[in-house]
């Protein structure tokens, strides 16, 4: 008989056991290895059974093995140091305490966090940086809020059927059954978070609250009981449905999640949030919430805005425009005609997404581009994805060059004690007497090659075990009970050449490129001397059947006889799986189509453990790539069509594993050790893991976005909003006047036959219009000039106002300096000027001379 509900009962545990509850109610155990340790001792068998779940194993252990644990001194004298480590960790000063004038709080609004696999709230690469930052941010003592919701059905399990065809199911997840806690008033009562939607309806949600170490995590749940069953399951599952049902989860995420904030500070007594961090366009609407807080306070819309805008930092993760959300307008304004945001006006919330630029559809609403509207700052995550957003996001800022438009970036980052593999971090531990694998001196003699290549053997024996594990039970759950076949037993090899490969499935990640040429696949897998094995995952999107047949496409090639002992599929990648998987893996393959990934993150978590990248120079890679931590794939940009492109890209993969990768890592000396190979583990170590830690990333937020966001905002409400009164202002002078502005005339001199050293002179006069030479800024662009005159390595120099008289054109002169020999190319370019604009760019505006 089937259960028509299920709950979890919560363990009342022994008081001497008080401790071990403590340790289970902060997800910092998802990350610090001494209290899983303490966790595994309670229940070895079930800790792994349940896939490392102190929740699930507390629910589930004999009440008599906690009586035996609650009457062994050690064990309880164990729980109790940790959580006086724990609570000394939550307490003493961090990094961030030694920051002057630092933001009081940072709330971090994302659609998933991916923290732990027992809580199945991501889908893949998004949310998992997402836990990675809130885990770093606790690390280094910045005080964000984090701000989901809860889904509960969380992303996908998948399994493959017989056929090699994905298969979805969903299963619920108890929110008893989480470290989690409702949000509740001081009287007790749940906090309800309560939207108006059209028709006199409204949505509620309850809020859970988390504990990511230091770091709060506030997730919104629409499943009550006060909501009808359609708006019940709202937050159902992650990305659930199309337009509708996506847009009630981001308007939840948004407007409710600072509603729910502000319920959180009513009841916690803490700080408000000085910035507002939008990691993907998904949770923008949380802007338009803080507009309508701030026309309640006397401001106008566009007011407001200016405000709104100083304190957010809007983040864009996607360079394929079928990433972003868009929404039909008739959809929005049905939405924000009624009281769901009090002194909003829709046509201004309609303004803020519109695509008014070539190209753009008038139809519908962009998120994105409302991101970018409701943020004076914005980044892409790697230095390359911050160009091709430039690029994809310039008609925004029309006028300007590429390089010029106002989008930075933060080269995303992985953290280091959730990646790292334990036998990494006691190794390093045990040679040199740290826990900080990130900043350990890797090239140090006191690990040795022996113990060095020990523990990559044993990384790589722990996947094989895992994987072998993994497809038997697959295979049960296919077949019953029929024993699984024996060759099973012998999947992949502990001392074979491992090559990883793990990723979502669309299709610029080209999951099947390894299959080009099968015969040469096939050769290299099969390699007498020097063989190659291949471990490979990944989920396609459940509605994605293209995605799903390439996945079936390596299935089957993988059923080969021949081959299936060397290649392998393993199904439901997740944190838990890809624990093991970069760490046993000597090579991680990644092949997209460049410039489609955005940054990329699994590779910089094998390499954290020493495994060698082999990719195409896109995202991470494309900067970090130094032909001693791995092999970059190179791009056939010149490839006159995809096809012959793949082709190009997957025989130069395929060399480099035949040439060089495989001869290296099978190259050994006498005592059996691939020396050339280890100074590449070792250099990898060394260089790239303070580099790609999630701290360096975070410190990153912290000092280049973070904290001037603050100051921003610091300075634009004070004095009851001011500034942002005059600010509005000034912009509606600017845009009105800015059609009358040009420039008349630019003379140069002080150069006969130009030489390095020399000085240019420039004046130019400038048509102001009906603006002031204050409204301002007019500089000279200077560079290399190409044929067609575009200008190269540009960098620009301020003019200064001469003369203005009434009537005249105002005149602005300096000197640009000759420092550089060849061709030389100046233009004038005049752009509006306040303390309040964080970058020249800001308004869309420009002049230049012609
Ligand atoms: C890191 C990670 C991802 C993201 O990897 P990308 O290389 O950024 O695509 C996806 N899923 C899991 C389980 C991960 O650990």
């Amino acid at each position: 008989m089937k259960a028509i509900r299920r709950f979890t009962v919560r363990t009342v545990l022994p008081e001497r056991l008080a401790a071990v509850g403590d340790l289970a109610a902060n997800l910092r155990w998802s990350w610090h290895e001494p209290t899983r340790r303490l966790f595994e001792r309670v229940d070895p068998v079930r800790w792994e059974a349940l896939g490392h779940d102190p929740i699930a194993l507390l629910g589930e252990v004999d009440p008599a093995r906690l009586e035996q644990l609650a009457a062994d001194e050690h064990f309880v004298a164990d729980a109790e140091a940790l959580r006086a480590d724990l609570h000394a960790y939550l307490a003493e000063p961090r990094w961030y305490q030694g920051l002057e004038n630092a933001p009081a709080r940072i709330a971090y609004f994302s659609p998933e966090f991916g923290i732990a696999s027992a809580i199945p709230q991501y889908s893949g690469g998004l949310g998992i940086l997402a836990g990675d930052h809130l885990k770093s941010a606790s690390d280094l003592g910045v005080p964000l809020i984090g701000v989901g919701l809860f889904y509960r059905a969380g992303y996908f399990r998948q399994a493959i059927d017989r056929d090699g065809w994905q298969k979805e199911t969903y299963p619920l997840i108890d929110p008893d059954g989480l470290p989690m806690q409702m949000l509740r008033e001081h009287d007790g009562t749940a906090v309800r978070i309560t939207l108006a939607l059209p028709g006199g309806d409204a949505m509620h949600a309850r809020v859970w609250q988390m504990a990511v170490g230091r770091v709060v995590l506030l997730l919104l749940d629409t499943d009550i009981p006060e909501n009808s069953d359609a708006l019940r399951g709202v937050t159902d599952r992650l990305y659930g449905g199309g337009g509708e049902h996506r847009l009630l989860q981001e308007l939840l995420l948004g407007i409710g999640g600072v509603r729910a904030i502000k319920s959180y500070l009513e009841v916690s007594g803490t700080p408000a949030p000085e910035v507002f961090h939008t990691n993907e366009g998904h949770a923008g609407f949380l802007g338009l919430e803080r507009i309508s807080d701030l026309i309640a306070e006397g401001l106008s819309f566009d007011e407001a805005l200016q405000v709104v805008r100083a304190g957010t930092l809007f983040t864009t993760h996607t360079p394929v425009p079928a990433g972003i959300d868009r929404f039909e307008n008739g959809l929005i304004e049905r939405y924000f005609s009624t009281g769901l945001l009090p002194g909003v006006d829709v046509h201004d919330v309609l303004g803020l997404g519109r695509e008014d630029y070539d190209g753009g559809d008038p139809g519908v609403f962009n998120m994105a581009v409302m991101g970018l509207r409701l943020a004076q700052r914005a980044n892409g995550v790697s230095q390359l994805h911050g160009d091709v957003s430039r690029g994809m996001f310039g008609q925004l800022w029309p006028g300007f060059d590429q390089a010029d438009v106002p989008i930075t970036s933060v080269t995303n980052g992985v953290h280091a004690p959730t990646w790292t593999d334990p036998l990494m971090v006691r190794l390093v531990h045990e040679k040199l007497g740290t826990y900080e694998t990130s900043t350990a001196d890797w090239a140090s003699d006191a690990i040795s090659d022996e113990e060095l290549w020990f523990v990559r053997r044993s990384m790589r024996e722990q996947l094989v075990t895992d994987a072998r594990a993994r497809v038997a039970a697959a295979w049960s759950e296919e077949n019953g009970s029929v024993a699984p076949p024996s060759w099973m037993n012998e999947l992949l090899d502990p001392d074979v050449l491992t090559i990883g490969f793990a990723r979502r499935v669309p299709t610029y990640k080209r999951l099947t490129l390894m299959l080009h040429d099968e015969a040469r696949l096939r050769a290299l897998l099969t390699d007498p001397e020097r063989p190659v094995q291949l471990v490979i995952a990944g989920k396609s999107h459940p509605a994605d059947d293209g995605g799903k047949a390439l996945i079936q496409k390596l299935v089957q090639f993988s059923q080969d006889p021949e081959l299936r002992r060397r290649i392998v599929f393993l199904p439901n990648y997740d944190i838990a799986m890809a624990r093991l998987l970069y760490p046993g893996t000597d090579i991680w393959l990644n092949n997209p189509l460049r410039p489609l990934e955005a940054c990329g993150t699994s590779g910089m978590k094998a390499a954290l453990n020493g495994s060698l990248n082999l990719s195409i120079l896109d995202g991470w890679w494309n900067e970090y790539y130094d032909a001693e931590n791995g092999w970059a794939i190179p791009t056939a940009d010149s490839a006159g069509d995809d096809a012959e492109r793949d082709m190009l890209e997957a025989n130069a993969m395929y060399d480099l594993i035949e040439h060089q990768i495989a001869p290296r890592f099978y190259d050994r000396d006498a005592d059996g050790l691939p020396r050339r190979w280890l100074q590449n583990i070792r250099h990898t170590l060394s260089t790239l893991s303070p580099e790609l830690s999630a701290d360096r990333m975070v410190a990153e937020y912290v000092q280049r976005l973070y904290m001037p966001a603050a100051d921003a905002q610091r300075t634009i409400i004070a004095d009851h909003h001011a500034p942002a009164r005059e600010l509005s202002a000034w912009k509606s002078r600017v845009r009105a006047g800015w059609s009358s502005l040009s420039v008349a005339h630019v003379e140069s001199g002080g150069v006969e036959s130009p030489q390095l050293g020399d000085a240019l002179h420039v004046r130019a006069h400038i048509d102001l219009g009906s603006l002031e030479p204050d409204d301002v800024s007019v500089d000279v662009v200077f560079g290399r000039a190409d044929e067609g005159d575009d200008l190269a390595d540009v960098r620009t120099q301020a003019l200064q106002l001469v003369s203005h008289e009434i009537g005249q054109p105002a005149t602005f002169a300096g000197t640009v300096p000759l420092e550089r020999s060849g061709s030389f190319g100046y233009n004038v370019r005049v752009t509006p000027r306040h303390a309040l604009l964080a970058n020249p760019a800001e308004l869309g505006l420009v002049a230049v001379a012609h």
